[in-house]
């Protein structure tokens, strides 16, 4: 049996959207059909969450960018926290992950899934760690069944995508502890070290992992399997603890499927340049060509303040290589929690990512794009380059900033275009 036979949500909701998915991603209908059957594409969309825009990530279709927004304990303000989700819809966000550990965590999420189309992501283990600490315990006290009902009620509550850390074992852990120049940087890889320290016991995510699929298949929910023992520093790229994890997703993405639950893998993390090509080929090979989503990659550990540019730099050569969904990096990374501004340049350097990557691989739609734009430009079509524009307001603004006339203040009258038409 496939997956549309064994997740009859999926099948459904396929059933209704998929006239639409094709026009919107340029595929046949039978391409979305095959590769959601083989987990190499999945559909972002729990019903529950009422007005979700069902949302492929997987090749061939589109590759799709993420947003992370959330309070933290030294910023927590949920009004900035929506508007920074309508931010990042309006910059071009395809998904948003509230990634939140401090306020009423539930009230915020619910706000968030009833202010926004675009699929919505959390971390489960937040959820679970901001309780134990509100009890005023430690974040690592939960129990097994306590990630169990926080799973259940994000899905519930219509979450459409989660990241469940299942591949992080006592052994890799260890070794990334032991061995790194940065040891486990991940959140919910580093909670979930601590706890089977304390408790001396496997990874819960792991030894429940049926339990979590049990829930995500009612629902829909697709598994982002995280990965908790990304390389945090260049030094740290792809060594053993990295590896481990990662031949562990595999095999978890392929149990998940044949349960018929949908899975993506989470991806570095900090990865140099030279690098990357060599990572993103093996993680595809280990985990069957899985929808990939990747943290960056970031190329360089030395640009504090500018991070989005080294994630777009290592995102557009992940994009060449496979990765099928970029999850944004702000220039806030590293430094604090981002602002609504940092949203705005997260998404845009993620997209341009996208952008680069996909051309280069010779998407049809991607190649159009950059010719059409490059034609305005021929024809000095302001508005047409505008609407061609990763970021229109932009060009609209910086236009009308310095000149009115069919020119730009670039050259002015020593425009090389003027000068041919002339
Ligand atoms: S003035 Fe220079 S930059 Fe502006 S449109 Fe003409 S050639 Fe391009």
């Amino acid at each position: 049996m496939s997956i549309l036979e064994k997740n009859p949500v999926l099948n459904a909701l396929l059933t209704k959207h998929l006239p639409s998915l094709a026009k919107r991603e340029g595929l046949t209908r039978q391409a979305i059909l095959e590769a959601v059957t083989q987990g190499t594409m999945v559909l972002l969309a729990n019903p529950g969450h009422l007005k979700v825009l069902p949302t492929l990530i997987g090749r061939p279709a589109q590759v799709k960018v993420n947003a992370n927004i959330g309070t933290s304990p030294f910023m927590c303000q949920v009004k900035t926290e929506i508007r920074k989700l309508k931010i990042a819809a309006k910059a071009g966000a395809h998904a948003v992950m509230d990634l939140s550990t401090a306020g009423d965590l539930d009230e915020i999420r619910l706000q968030m899934l009833s202010s926004t189309r675009l699929p919505l992501g959390t971390v489960p283990i937040y959820g679970v760690a901001q309780r134990m600490v509100a009890a005023g315990k430690d974040p690592a006290d939960f129990t097994p069944a306590d990630i169990l009902d926080e799973i259940k009620r994000q899905a519930e509550q219509g979450v459409d995508f989660m990241t469940v850390h299942c591949g992080v074992t006592l052994r890799g852990a260890e070794m990334a502890d032991k061995d790194r120049v940065l040891g486990i940087v991940s959140r919910g890889g580093s909670i979930l070290f601590r706890w089977m320290r304390r408790h001396r016991k496997e990874n819960p995510f792991l030894t429940h992992y049926q339990e979590i699929l049990d829930i995500s298949l009612k629902h829909n929910v697709v598994l982002s399997l995280g990965d908790g023992l990304r390389p945090g520093a260049g030094a740290d790229a792809g060594d053993g603890a990295q590896w481990e994890e990662v031949i562990t997703l595999g095999q978890l993405a392929q149990q998940a499927l044949a349960f018929g639950v949908q899975t993506m893998i989470e991806g570095p993390g900090h990865v140099p340049l030279n690098l990357v090509e060599s990572q993103i080929k093996g993680i595809k090979r280990l985990t069957n060509g899985a929808p990939l989503y990747v943290l960056g990659p970031l190329v360089t550990d030395c640009a504090p303040g500018y991070d989005h540019i080294s994630g777009a730099i290592g995102g557009a050569l992940a994009v060449v290589n496979g990765a099928d969904f970029l999850c944004y990096l702000t220039p806030a990374e590293h430094l604090t929690l981002p602002g609504e501004e940092d949203v705005r340049q997260g998404v845009m350097a993620s997209l341009i990512a996208a952008q680069a990557g996909e051309s280069a691989t010779g998407s049809p739609r991607a190649r159009q794009r950059d010719l059409d734009i490059s034609q305005a430009r021929m024809d000095l079509d302001w508005e047409g380059m505008a609407r061609l524009a990763l970021d229109p307001d932009m060009v609209r603004q910086r236009r009308k900033e310095h000149s009115q006339e069919k020119e730009c203040a670039m050259c002015g009258k020593f425009c090389a275009i003027r000068m041919r038409e002339d």
